[in-house]
């Protein structure tokens, strides 16, 4: 038996107006999609629990099977998992965005997602300005996307469970002041962030950026702090190999720390000019090499946290077309199969943020009997009253019923 898992990060949504009531979902062409929802069954499963945050790591822990209420430690240690960045017992690991912040007001998340190699330069600057005597590492990822890790072995770290930090991407085009870090240790990244805002100013990586009529980078924005997480191995928990193909390094941590193998695909860039095709073409080769192939893309995400709705239906029939189709076929002509399309959470356009509301799932194969729905989309999965209210044993149904 082969399995296929196809997450189409933020794909749930609200009606629309603009769509006569349907959702993005519902309005897209997805032929592919639709055409598994008529083999097998469509249902919700609740992937946020109310305690957690609903960000993708939460929300994609559940759907591969986890329980985030005793896994989860939070979003940038499973980020230094996908950098190779080992941490030690005392060690955190923090999300440090790069951000355009003016007038207290969130302009841009990303920095007009600055590149990584603008990205590198500046957070060499903030290391060498920043770091002083604190232990910590400012580790460059890729465009906006960096980390800082505080090695606690050399300093107890400030840290802890009270620590509370607000993710960038619930800010934007809102006020910051009310959002800066709490808790244990917040003096410590306030600091660090407020001081950020001086090293930036009169960089020359700004200067360029600002004469190219670009955004600059005005700051960091730390947030998403944890702990070492300890996973169980996919293969020990399920007792299947698993390969994982994304272009975001949140879910290369959770592909690293459950002991899959990572398959990189040339053009795949987590944003809505994403090589959709090579990512189908990658998945069906690595059917030959592994129990389960996970396939996520950012697009729909990036194109709701943007507002895009004409960007969100567009990724999804790409998606569709490019992705589920091939690998679907691919499926079916090996023999054995099941397959689950499943986004992390909803990104709803309106507030153009993640939401913690359950979200619409399809999947069809071998011993999956059919339900009457002949579409996926929000309203056929909600008819159906199938609901995982604990989202992460969807994977043991799918698996194992
Ligand atoms: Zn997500």
């Amino acid at each position: 038996m082969k399995y296929a898992l196809i997450i189409p990060d933020g794909c749930a949504d609200e009606p629309q107006e603009a769509l006569g009531g349907r959702t993005p979902l519902a309005a897209a062409r997805t032929p592919a999609m639709d055409a598994i929802a008529v083999q097998g069954r469509v249902g919700l499963s609740r992937n946020v629990p109310s305690h957690l945050p609903p960000g993708s790591d939460v929300a994609t822990l559940s759907l591969l099977g986890y329980d985030p209420a005793s896994h989860y430690t939070g979003r940038a240690p499973l980020e230094a998992a996908a950098q190779g960045i080992e941490l030690g017992p005392q060690d955190w690991a923090i999300r440090c965005n790069l951000v355009t912040i003016e007038n207290q007001v969130m302009r841009d998340f990303t920095a007009g997602h600055i590149s990584s190699g603008e990205a590198a330069a500046l957070m060499r600057a903030a290391a060498l300005e920043l770091v002083g005597d604190l232990p910590l590492e400012f580790r460059p990822g890729v465009s906006y996307r960096n980390l800082v890790i505080y090695r606690g072995h050399r300093q107890p770290a400030p840290f802890g469970p009270d620590t509370q930090t607000t993710p960038p991407h619930d800010l934007t085009d809102g006020s910051v002041v009310d959002d800066y870090p709490r808790g244990s240790g917040c003096q410590l990244l306030h600091d660090l962030m407020g001081r950020s805002g001086s090293v930036f100013a009169g960089h020359p990586v700004n200067a360029a950026r600002r004469a190219a009529g670009q955004l600059p980078a005005t700051h960091l924005w730390l947030w998403g702090l944890g702990g070492s997480p300890r996973l169980e191995t996919f293969q020990h928990r399920y007792g299947l190999r698993g390969a994982m193909i994304t272009a975001v390094d949140l879910l290369r941590g959770l592909a690293a720390l459950l002991g899959w193998q990572r398959i990189e695909v040339p053009g795949a860039t987590g944003y809505t000019d994403t090589d959709y095709a090579a990512k189908g073409r990658y998945a069906v080769q690595a059917l030959d090499s592994t129990d389960l192939i996970c396939v996520h893309i950012e697009a729909p995400d990036e194109a709701a946290h943007e507002g895009d709705l004409a960007a969100k239906i567009e990724s999804l029939e790409q998606i569709d077309h490019h992705v589920v189709g091939p690998l679907w076929q691919a499926l079916r002509d090996r023999g054995d199969y099941r397959i689950l399309v499943s986004p992390d959470h909803p990104t709803p356009l309106r507030t153009k943020t993640h939401s913690r509301e359950p979200v619409p799932f399809v999947m069809a194969g071998q011993g999956i009997p059919p339900d009457a729905e002949t579409r996926y989309d929000e309203s056929s999965a909600s008819r159906t009253e199938w609901c995982f209210q604990e989202g992460w044993k969807l994977m043991r149904f799918f698996l194992d019923s």
